[in-house]
């Protein structure tokens, strides 16, 4: 319960900081003792969600509990999981700026450092498919096996974490990274970090930010 009380809250978030308008997006957290994930349902209001509402969906894409139908895009979530077993929380917004590089076809590029420190390096842009397909799904997944960042051509972004928190944060800074890098683009010519100084500060993220090492969150 605590769990789904907690996809409840992020969905309330997602919606109050901008990221999702309206019913669109969704998210997911994996249940690791029920073996599967609970997601979002398809076309509600996240003001209106309640903890009733969510849909949890077994390893092999069947529903096992909950009354709605599930988000349509739950095989996004589903090859994420299998593809990402250190993660348990994957988060899909339509944020305005990281859709504008998924409309122009362009990469969110390394350029600053909680960005590179919480994904891993540059945001790429899948090819185009349709909403709700195994080919989105796939691709999706495919992606998202080395970053925690992923940008759906002419849609919309994807973003893991650990746990909701750090799957959100992950979301909030791409769209930050996103508009920084619009800005940029406008002011002059933006310096990409080196891969060399990515690698660095992933690295000294992953081993020693935050509260990490003591099992707190980050
Ligand atoms: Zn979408």
């Amino acid at each position: 319960m605590r769990l789904k009380k907690e996809i409840v809250r992020v969905g309330q978030n997602l919606a109050a900081s901008g990221l999702v308008v309206g019913t669109w997006g969704n998210i997911s957290a994996r249940d690791a003792g029920r073996a599967g994930f609970w997601i979002t349902p398809s076309g509600m209001n996240y003001a209106a969600l309640k903890t009733k509402d969510l849909v949890l969906i077994d390893r092999q894409g069947q529903i096992m509990e909950g009354f709605r139908k599930p988000s349509t895009e739950f095989l996004m979530h589903l090859h994420t999981y299998s593809q990402r077993p250190d993660i348990a929380a994957v988060i899909h917004t339509h944020s305005v700026y990281a859709s504008a590089h998924a409309v122009a076809r362009l990469a969110i590029p390394g350029i600053i450092e909680d960005m590179v420190q919480i994904i891993g390096g540059e945001v790429e842009v899948t090819p185009y498919h349709l909403p709700g397909t195994q080919e989105l799904a796939e691709a999706v997944a495919q992606a998202l096996a080395a970053k925690n960042a992923v940008l759906l051509a002419n849609h919309g972004m994807v973003g893991v974490g650990q746990n909701l928190a750090e799957a959100f944060k992950v979301c909030q800074i791409v769209e930050k990274t996103a508009q920084i890098h619009t800005y940029s683009r406008i002011l002059g010519t933006p310096v990409f970090l080196s891969n060399e100084d990515i690698a660095q500060m992933r690295k000294g993220y992953l081993e020693n930010y935050g509260q990490r090492s003591a099992g707190k969150e980050v």
